[in-house]
């Protein structure tokens, strides 16, 4: 076997030991990691770092897992990370992940369950026509793949892997972490940043080939409780107060056009995640979206205003309103040091990768680490659908993510 082949057989070998591991993340939780399965995970890749020849490697009370590839160069390079999380998402079920392989892929129909008659086709999945000739790792069609986000550990550990078998590559200081519940929005919360103590990081947790991802968008989430008055409807001219009716007359004077089935880009929205309305009670439950921070303010405000519009209307008490920050841009603090994008870009190019650097409709942990000092891009696992069953990834592109994040460092060293 050359190189090239000896390195694809390693990330598949570790990808199918992790996909193989229920890590599916649970948001009524409230422990952390939010499953034992992330933990089991956790240790498991504790032990990995060490084997390979990892330093510093560390687990703290909350599974976090971090550990040190020291430099190998007496340059001042900047210490940079690589994360990736453990956890699955909740959408769909990771248990029993039984990942099939399937070699030189022709272009056509790949069945993923004969009995099920599930089948990821190219009819419902043009962008297939990428992969022909590739290995891809598919689902059994019952599970989703768990690509997301264990493609990305697997290439991290194949880099380290490489990096320390050939010191010939000089690098700087590199730190790697893995991280719980990042599904659920809670990767970040724990994250050390201190104990990190990298100038930049990278997630590998995007999806195809090339994706390089530095704006993300700002995002918050909105509650309004409605309180209605439930009278007999015999005798209640004039006296009930209808609390579901207040939360469409609520939700109607939003602006129709900016929800997430009319929007794309750069456009953001108001998506209507839940309703529960009687008489007497009601819930919207909210998330507000927008690249751009003055637009995101402009539609929390809008919130606001139609609170104050229905309050002015049935009483001050009639609802109630919460609106919760999330997350911001990220771009706001990759811009300032945009050299964490150009090496990633430049990386790509060295290794004839096209790259592509679009927008992130959603949030990743680094839009979360970025406002916590640690300014981190995301970079493509080489994953498509992720979340369900038609995830699927290729080997092939699993291995540029790896060389990706080679090049990374050894251009990080090159440049100080
Ligand atoms: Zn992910």
């Amino acid at each position: 076997m050359n190189g090239d082949e000896l390195m694809k057989q390693e990330i598949l070998e570790r990808f199918i030991e992790y996909v193989k591991i229920d890590t599916q993340a649970n948001d009524e939780s409230t422990t952390c990691p939010s499953t034992p399965g992330q933990l089991t995970l956790l240790n498991k890749l504790v032990d990995e770092l060490k084997f390979i020849g990892m330093s510093e490697v560390t687990i703290d009370e909350f599974g976090y897992v971090m550990a040190t590839l020291p430099s190998n160069t007496e340059k001042e390079v900047p210490t940079i990370g690589f994360l990736a999380h453990v956890d699955t998402a909740t959408d769909f079920t990771g248990a029993h992940v039984n990942p099939q392989i399937v070699e030189n892929y022709n272009g056509k129909d790949i069945v993923l369950s004969k009995q099920q008659n599930i089948v990821l086709s190219p009819k419902n999945f043009p962008e297939l026509a990428n992969y022909l000739g590739h290995t891809l790792i598919t689902t059994d069609g019952t599970t989703l793949l768990g690509a997301d986000n264990k493609a990305g550990i697997a290439e991290i550990m194949t880099a380290m892997t490489y990096l320390i078998d050939h010191p010939e590559i000089k690098h700087g200081k590199i730190r790697v972490a893995f991280t719980p519940d990042e599904e659920i929005g809670r990767g970040p919360h724990r994250f050390n940043v201190k104990a990190f103590n990298a100038t930049y990081a990278y997630t590998v947790d995007g999806g195809p080939l090339g994706e390089l991802q530095y704006e993300s968008f700002n995002a918050a989430s909105a509650i309004v409780n409605f309180k209605g008055n439930n009278v007999h409807p015999g005798t209640a001219k004039n006296k009930m107060v209808h609390a579901g009716k207040m939360a469409m007359e609520f939700h109607g004077k939003l602006p129709v056009a900016e929800a997430p089935e009319y929007t794309d880009g750069y456009e953001g929205f108001y998506h209507l995640l839940k309703i529960k309305a009687d008489v007497e009670n009601a819930k919207l439950a909210y998330i507000i979206r927008d690249f751009n921070r003055e637009a995101f303010a402009n539609k929390k405000e809008k919130m606001l205003e139609i609170a104050d519009e229905l309050k002015e209307k049935y009483g001050k008490d009639c609802l109630a309103i919460e609106i919760r920050d999330q997350y911001y841009n990220m771009s706001e603090k990759i811009k300032p040091v945009k050299e964490v994008v150009e090496v990633a870009e430049q990386a790509m190019k060295n290794l004839y990768i096209t790259p592509k650097i679009a927008p992130i409709r959603g949030g990743t942990d680094g839009s979360q680490l970025s406002y916590m000092g640690l300014p981190t891009p995301n970079i493509f696992t080489g994953g498509e659908n992720f979340h369900g069953k038609f995830e699927y990834i290729s080997l092939q592109n699993m291995e540029k993510a790896t060389k990706s994040i080679v090049e990374i460092a050894r251009l990080f060293a090159e440049r100080a």
